[in-house]
């Protein structure tokens, strides 16, 4: 026997009290939960893209609703006696939210299907987002005015009704689904906006919806995912995208219209900075080269955080000054080096090919200089050289 589905008759109703059906034990990993099922219910279950409400049947916990062939299924804490009376309260305030979002898609999506003729192909609602998939692309432009088009329709404060059409009605009316529907089609309209076909619960007129803001979109399968947020989920995510401005321009120290120039700033002083540390680096590296004696006839130098450029300056300054293999490898023995070698009487490619074969390093050249980078310790590699 089917579940009579109250949410269906009054989207506002908050408590009912129903005769348990049926009710069975079921493993649900290591938990295990109670499947059970009424003669009429409030909790709206999982379908079209949109989570179950969640609630209390008695003090019995509900977490998760399914429907199958129109029966429904309330996953429970703990078991009921079949045939026993049970209290069912929804969670309101998770079912409310859910209406202002899913209304809310109803107007976005209804209003691109009027100007751009656009088919929604896609929707999920859960706790964390709602996204919205359009077979059409739209870009930035049009998406804003679709926000703004639905945010006069929510202002507007049109009624939203959900009603079964006879089958000769039916016939005339020029609404959007998704899918051929087997049985009575639930249709839900915005006066003068939208028609479609829908099993959810919605809010009463489009003020309820408070606010619809399109958060993201992308391209996404030759068409757009647009994510929104409405009502009551927009003003949480205002007040967490305040925060976070809030933060950052106090750290900064400076108003918040004056955050993207600060940020700018910041970052060319840090090139700046880095630019500095690098010239004094390679100054050092250069004096250190200077302290070799001529007669030595090898150098190899370890450093740190040292560029290529760098790096191949002073391996040519050692190569002037010292006939055998003249090497800087710059880098930890965690991180691996980087390293150039140069020499005018020994073949480098020749080198680096023994630093790949034995150590792993990857990198080449020419006989005269040769340049790459190797995941080993400062011992392994003066070992191989
Ligand atoms: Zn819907």
């Amino acid at each position: 026997m089917k579940t009579e589905a109250l949410y269906d008759k009054d989207p506002f109703a908050k408590n009912f009290v129903s005769r348990v059906i049926s009710c069975e034990e079921v493993k649900e990993g290591d938990s295990k939960l109670f499947k059970v099922t009424l003669a009429s219910t409030l909790f709206f279950p999982e379908q079209g893209g949109q989570s179950s409400d969640i609630g209390t049947l008695d003090n019995t916990e509900v977490v998760d609703v399914q429907i199958e062939d129109g029966i429904i299924y309330h996953y429970c804490t703990s078991g009921f006696l079949v045939g026993e009376m049970v209290q069912g309260d929804i969670d309101w305030e998770h079912r409310f939210n859910n209406m202002q979002q899913h209304t809310g898609e109803h107007i976005f999506t209804g209003i691109a299907h009027n100007i751009y003729g656009a088919e929604n192909v896609g929707f999920h609602l859960s706790d964390n987002t709602v996204t919205l998939d359009l077979d059409i692309e739209l870009d930035e432009e049009q998406v804003r005015e679709l926000e703004y088009k639905a945010n006069l329709v929510i202002a507007k404060d049109v009624t939203v009704r959900a009603y079964y059409p006879q089958e000769s009605v039916l016939e005339t009316l020029d609404y959007r689904s998704k899918k051929e529907i087997d049985g009575d089609v639930r249709i839900v309209e915005i006066e003068g906006t939208d028609m479609c076909a829908c099993c959810a619960p919605h809010v009463r007129t489009t003020g309820q919806v408070g606010l619809l803001k399109v958060v993201s979109f992308g391209k996404y399968k030759g068409g757009t995912r647009i994510a929104i947020l409405c009502g009551l989920r927009a003003l949480a995510d205002y007040n967490r995208r305040m925060d976070i401005l809030q933060t950052t321009y106090q750290s900064l120290n400076c108003k918040e219209e004056e955050i993207p120039e600060k940020v700018q700033g910041l970052l060319d002083d840090k090139k700046q900075l880095e630019y500095s540390i690098s010239e004094i680096k390679a100054k050092g590296l250069m004096e250190q080269i200077e302290k070799f004696p001529e007669d030595i006839i090898d150098v190899t130098i370890f450093t740190e955080d040292v560029d290529a450029k760098n790096m191949r300056d002073g391996v040519n300054a050692l190569v002037e000054k010292h006939s055998g293999l003249c090497a800087i490898f710059s880098g930890d023995d965690e991180e691996g080096y980087n390293f150039v070698i140069g020499s005018s009487t020994r073949d480098c490619a020749a080198i680096t090919t023994g630093l790949r074969e034995l150590l792993g390093a990857k990198g080449g050249g020419s006989k005269q200089m040769a340049q790459g980078s190797v995941m080993a310790t400062r011992n392994e590699i003066e070992r191989v050289l």
